[in-house]
């Protein structure tokens, strides 16, 4: 006789008489006796009590599992046929035991003082698994499967959970009347209400939506999500290289989308422009959100009054590696907090256009208000170009030439 039988031969007797199924007796020592299933387990427990003079027979259905393995070929099959809808490259297969099963089983645990039982869940996951394989054809993964499909053993029903696809790039707005993002509609957000004649948004698309429908077209996917490095204002362009850019899909049917495709097709709009795609892990997304690289801009600047190029030029080289001070603007004011942050403007060119209209090219750190350091904002933004020049400017215009992120986020 096993001597992990003989050490156990109390429980054992006590377990017996649940009539339990020999997989669910053999469980109860699930972490006892190597090299052999539950089911062989139940049975050498069975045959080491008769030896011993007690009697012990399976029950016609299990009392603790309900014969729940007797439809392991009907799980494994629905789990595969769920898997095999989607295309991934690697896969993992869980179950919904019934609550009262669990419970039933933790209380026997308990009773008998079963301290090496392995959970009915577990035995399920690798028995379903181990049926399903063979059917499906693509590798396991425990630690970031792509597709896990849950099979519900009380209703033989199986969920499926895709992971999402991420793809980085960076984008170009070449619109000033779209926002980067999806904008829900103020007043009914998003239902669709008069106010935005049941459409639901407050813009008709967005550098979000221009990619991201291309992208749920081509993937089958549910839901996109643009994750940007910042954002410039739906009035301002956004040019140069473009700005880094981390595309979510979700529940994509097809994973492997073609990305020269994708960016063909989006930049079929004149309203944004794709470039430097390429398929990323969920954690660019944090990184990207985080990385605050100055940026570069360009603006176009009318003054009330008459202003000459030199006095332009001698300003604008007033300003190098300048820290402001920037109260939160009056635009923004209603909704977020009033405060006053540093801010450093490292340089700015000036480009003089006639007597009331200049541009001005600068760099500035994340975050600087540009449009207030230019006007000055009533006072909420010091210093300024206004009040060095001593004339109100106004910025007529406001593009990002350049988001000057150095870090490769991969
Ligand atoms: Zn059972
Ligand atoms: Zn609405």
């Amino acid at each position: 006789m096993d001597d992990w039988v003989l050490e156990n031969l109390s429980i054992a007797e006590a377990a017996s008489r649940k009539g339990l199924c020999d997989r669910c007796l053999g469980r109860l020592f699930g972490k006892l006796g190597t090299g052999m299933t539950n089911d062989q387990r139940g049975r050498i427990i069975r045959e080491s009590l008769t030896l011993n003079g007690i009697s012990s027979s399976a029950p016609d259905i299990c009392g603790l599992c309900d014969d729940v393995f007797d439809s392991l070929d009907i799980f494994a099959d629905a789990a595969a046929a769920s898997i095999l809808s989607v295309e991934s490259d690697n896969f993992l297969i869980g179950s919904r035991v019934d609550p009262e099963i669990a419970a039933k089983e933790k209380a026997l645990w308990e009773e008998l003082g079963a301290e090496n039982a392995e959970p009915l869940k577990t035995e399920l996951n690798r028995e379903i698994g181990k049926l399903a394989l063979p059917k499906i054809h693509r590798a396991v993964e425990f630690k970031n499967p792509q597709v896990v499909a849950c099979v519900d053993t009380q209703f033989a029903d199986v969920t499926l959970d895709v992971a999402p696809i991420f793809i980085y790039g960076r984008y170009n707005k070449l619109s000033r009347e779209i926002p980067q993002t999806i904008w829900p509609c103020r007043v009914c957000k998003g239902k669709g209400c008069q106010r935005c004649k049941g459409v639901g948004k407050m813009y008709n698309t967005s550098v979000q939506e221009i990619i991201g429908d291309i992208a749920i077209d081509m993937s089958g996917g549910k839901e996109h999500f643009l994750h940007g490095m910042g954002r410039e204002d739906i009035d301002a362009l956004m040019l140069g290289t473009g700005r880094p850019f981390v595309l979510e899909i979700s529940s994509p049917r097809i994973r492997d989308i073609n990305l020269d495709d994708l960016e063909k097709r989006s930049n079929g709009s004149d309203l944004a422009k794709f470039n430097s795609l390429r398929f990323t892990t969920r954690d660019a997304v944090q990184r990207t959100k985080d990385l605050a690289p100055t940026k570069t801009y360009k603006v176009r600047v009318k003054v009330n009054g008459k202003v000459n190029k030199e006095r332009v030029n001698e300003v604008a080289q007033s300003f190098r590696n300048l820290c402001i001070d920037q109260r939160t603007p009056a635009r923004v004011e209603h909704r977020r907090a009033d405060l006053v942050r540093k801010r450093e403007v490292l340089w700015v060119e000036a480009d003089w256009i006639d007597e009331g209209t200049f541009d001005l090219t600068l760099e500035t750190e994340s975050g600087t208000y540009v449009k207030e350091f230019v006007s000055g904002d009533d006072g909420r933004s010091r210093p300024n170009f206004s009040e060095a020049l001593g004339m109100q400017c106004r910025v007529e215009t406001l593009d990002v030439l350049a988001i000057n992120d150095h870090e490769v986020i991969r």
